[in-house]
Formats: C-alpha cells, sequence, structure tokens
C-alpha cells in the first residue's frame, strides 16, 4: 500500500495517535504479501458486491479513500483505482439485488464510499426502488480524514439523496473512529451536520497496539462519541491480516479493558467487543 495522507491529517501529525494510524516510520512494510483471511474475495459475487451473510450484502463502491490507514483490513486493495464500480458493474449489482430477496439489507463499504461520492450515488439510486432492501448503512472516514470534503457540491448532492432515502427507510452511517484525537472542531461539525440527515449515526473502532489500547483513551472515545449523538456499534480486535502484527494489541489486555469499559459506560455507549473469525464465521463477540 501506498502511503496517502490528506492535506488535513497533515496538520495534526505532531499528535502520535494520528501519525502512528498513517506514517509508517519504520519504512519496512513495503514488501508485505497481505492475505484475505476473511474470505471476502471468495465470496465476492459480482463485482463489488460481497454477499457472505445471508441477508445482508456489502459493496465495495471503490479502493479509495482520502487518507490510506496502516492497519485497514482491506489494505491489499486499498488505493487501486480498479476498484472503482462503473455503471455496468452498478446495473450488475443492482440486478443480483433484486434477484436475490433474502437480501434485506446493503451495507456501501470500500474504500470510502463519500470519498467517490457521484459513484456511491449512482448505487443508491439504481437500488433504492427494490422493495426487499429494508435498510441502508455506509461506512466512512472521511469526517475525520477530510472534514473540508463534507462540504463539496458532490457530497452535498450525495446527503440529499441519503436524506430523502433515510426519510422512507432506517439509513445508518458508520463512522470509523480511533482516538478521541480525531474528534476535532472540525471533525465535530461535520457529525453535528450528518445528524440533521435524519441517519442514525454510528461508530467502529479497531483496537490499535501502541495508538489505543488504554482503557482511559477508549472511555473518553466512547463517551465523547455518545455525547454527540454518535452510538458505538462495535470495538474490533485487528484482522489477522499478514503484515498488520505490528497494531496486533495483547488478547488479554484487551479483554480486561472491554470489561472495564462494559461496567462504566451506559449500554448504549459500550460498543460489541468482536472478533471477525477467519475462514468466513464473521464477527463473534470475544466475552
Ligand atoms: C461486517 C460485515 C457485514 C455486517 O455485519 P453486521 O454484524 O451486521 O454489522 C456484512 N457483510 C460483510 C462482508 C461484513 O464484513
Ligand atoms: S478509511 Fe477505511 S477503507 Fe480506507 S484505508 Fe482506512 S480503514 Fe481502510
Amino acid at each position: 500500500m501506498t502511503e496517502k495522507i490528506s492535506p488535513y491529517l497533515k496538520s495534526l501529525l505532531h499528535l502520535p495517535s494520528i501519525r502512528l494510524q498513517y506514517i509508517d516510520e519504520t519504512k519496512n512494510a513495503t514488501t508485505v504479501n497481505y492475505n484475505d483471511p476473511l474470505m471476502e474475495d471468495s465470496h465476492e459475487v459480482v463485482k463489488g458486491l460481497i454477499h457472505k451473510y445471508t441477508h445482508r450484502a456489502l459493496i465495495k463502491v471503490s479502493y479509495q479513500c482520502a487518507a490510506h490507514c496502516r492497519f485497514c483490513t482491506r489494505i491489499r486493495q486499498i488505493g487501486h483505482p480498479e476498484g472503482r464500480l462503473q455503471e455496468d458493474d452498478i446495473d450488475a449489482i443492482a440486478q443480483y439485488l433484486s434477484l436475490h430477496p433474502e437480501i434485506d439489507e446493503v451495507i456501501l463499504s470500500g474504500g470510502d464510499p463519500f470519498y467517490t461520492p457521484q459513484t456511491t450515488k449512482q448505487i443508491i439510486e439504481k437500488c433504492q426502488a427494490i422493495d426487499s432492501i429494508k435498510t441502508w448503512r455506509i461506512g466512512t472516514r472521511l469526517p475525520l480524514q477530510s472534514p473540508i470534503s463534507m462540504d463539496s457540491k458532490l457530497v452535498k448532492e450525495l446527503e440529499a439523496c441519503i436524506q430523502q432515502l433515510a426519510a422512507q427507510k432506517p439509513f445508518f452511517i458508520l463512522l470509523h473512529v480511533e482516538h478521541p484525537d480525531e474528534l476535532t472542531n472540525d471533525a465535530l461539525r461535520v457529525i453535528q451536520h450528518l445528524r440533521t440527515l435524519g441517519v442514525t449515526l454510528l461508530s467502529q473502532t479497531v483496537f490499535l497496539k501502541g495508538i489505543n489500547d488504554e482503557y482511559e483513551i477508549l472511555v473518553s472515545l466512547f463517551k465523547s462519541l455518545y455525547h454527540i449523538g454518535v452510538i458505538p456499534y462495535y470495538l474490533y480486535r485487528c484482522d489477522r491480516v499478514k503484515g498488520l502484527e505490528a497494531f496486533y494489541a495483547d488478547p488479554q489486555k484487551e479483554k480486561e479493558i472491554a470489561i472495564k469499559l462494559r461496567q462504566y459506560l451506559s449500554g448504549i455507549a459500550c460498543p460489541l467487543f468482536v472478533e471477525d473469525i477467519e475462514n468466513g464465521y464473521g464477527k463473534i463477540p470475544v466475552m
């Protein structure tokens, strides 16, 4: 994966919590052969559509993001231009979803769906009339990687499309947040705005060694998220992708932190601690 960072994140690189997520200071990861332990590629039924669980389908809108996280589960693909879906691909996805009414939930992922707002909007427009889809989700890091990009005309158009759909069907925006340092005033402003779209805001966090594997950091993160109207959904163990070993936190330490979080936080503010098991079993609670 090539290093990529937004101008906004560049201005935050003095913070180790940000720098370690994006900059490889050891410069020795370039030769790693990243793998796919969650077997997503073998569940890709048409280009960009992962149908791994019966009633949920995940769409990889592109492999592009505003910045490249060094611990990304899909590090094998991130940054490659060929992942971006074209009109034909979107038609094929819409057809698959129509022919599979057991799929009642669509998750837009990637890459970052807000980074390619036109493509994401096309997908929603082509699929929103499919009756069997009852709920929608979008995962994004753009509000934390480049809040100013959320003000672009194309993102505003995507937001209008989301707002319209959210008035008819439950729509969830899932923010990927790792550390309280990411909740800057700029990011908070964007999150505050997202609340006005009529969506439910959720978050997901990955345990990252040396970045957020401390009780105090995570308590502060989940409380802050809860206080701004974001419900912490999942706390993941870092996926066992080859090449990401430096980010694996100590499993015993993770468990102790997760227990303390559960005791201290409001139920709504405490995410479920899960591990995405290899070979396709899915996200299993660690405790
Ligand atoms: C995480 C994931 C989902 C959604 O799982 P939930 O537990 O419902 O959040 C769906 N498909 C794939 C491939 C996933 O990785
Ligand atoms: S923003 Fe998400 S998809 Fe993009 S590199 Fe980071 S973790 Fe991966």
